[in-house]
């Protein structure tokens, strides 16, 4: 007798009666746990972000299996109105030629307790900022903003695309932060607050601030990320280290919002093993 065909009298050997009460044990055993619901709204961008947050593997499946609800998003849920969410994962900037995006960041914004802009082009614009419309698709589409030009954004995640583990951390973070114990609530408030004060600052972040928050307290690692960004070249890199023309600088927050360690506090340092081990207990 093949595997196969043992495998299906093995099946058929088992009443209905039976695989209910196995059922019924197995919705038994698994915990109940307080979920948050969370939506992906994807604007205009490359889906980088996306993947990014999908490179997370089974990390990801925990989140969804154990702390968030994945209420909207284009191609993951068969939902075709922005609901009700805690979080909203904004990924892209949004194309104002189009009425229907601009109504649905507004509507993000009215739906969700806690919006996030992931990635480059949500934050600052990214590389959407050089798109002057013509696109085989799609030729309407000529000017973007970065979604916080247009509603209020509490959290930003840096980065083109940010790393998997980033937007991971975010995730965890929120949920603690809706849900957890006091103790959690002000772990999770301390990792996130350079990412909500990034948001705060928004488009309005300029060379200065990458100059006195990141340049000055030596938190530079000469990445070029800054220089890379800037749309009007203000940025060169001299002995490692970036150089700003500011006669140049159009103050659009794009080297700010790129840079690695912008977001970088020496705040969070002490707290930094508690909530690493805090992210390892919940990813178990
Ligand atoms: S113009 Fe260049 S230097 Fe100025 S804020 Fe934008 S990216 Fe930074
Ligand atoms: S992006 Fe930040 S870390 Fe990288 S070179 Fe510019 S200032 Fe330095």
């Amino acid at each position: 007798m093949g595997l196969l065909s043992s495998v299906f009298k093995k099946n058929d050997q088992q009443k209905p009666a039976d695989v209910a009460k196995a059922e019924i044990t197995k919705k038994e055993v698994k915990p109940v746990v307080d979920k948050i619901t969370v939506g992906h709204v994807h604007m205009s961008g490359c889906t980088g972000c996306l993947v990014s947050l999908a490179d997370n593997y089974g990390g990801l499946l925990t989140i969804l299996d154990k702390y968030a609800d994945l209420v909207y998003g284009l191609t993951l849920a068969d939902v075709r109105h922005i609901p009700k969410m805690d979080v909203a994962l904004v990924e892209g900037s949004v194309c104002i030629n189009d009425k229907l995006s601009v109504e649905e960041i507004k509507q993000t914004r009215e739906k969700a307790a806690i919006v996030v802009a992931v990635g480059g082009c949500a934050s600052y614009g990214n590389i959407t900022r050089f798109c002057r419309g013509g696109q085989q698709n799609q030729p309407q589409h000529e000017a973007f903003l970065p979604i916080g030009d247009l509603i209020k954004v509490d959290v930003y995640i840096p980065g083109c695309a940010p790393t998997p583990q980033l937007i991971r951390n975010v995730c965890i973070m929120a949920y603690l932060l809706l849900k957890g114990s006091p103790e959690q609530k002000a772990l999770a408030t301390n990792y996130l607050k350079p990412l909500m004060m990034a948001a705060q600052k928004g488009t309005s972040a300029c060379f200065c601030d990458l100059m006195t928050e990141v340049i000055d307290q030596g938190l530079c690692m000469g990445c070029g990320s800054c220089a890379a960004a800037c749309p009007v070249r203000a940025i060169t890199h001299e002995y490692g280290k970036p150089q700003g023309t500011r006669d140049l600088c159009i103050k659009c927050g794009a080297c700010y919002n790129q840079c690695p360690r912008s977001w970088f506090s020496f705040d969070v340092v002490p707290e930094y093993e508690s909530i690493m081990e805090l992210i390892d207990t919940v990813m178990k």
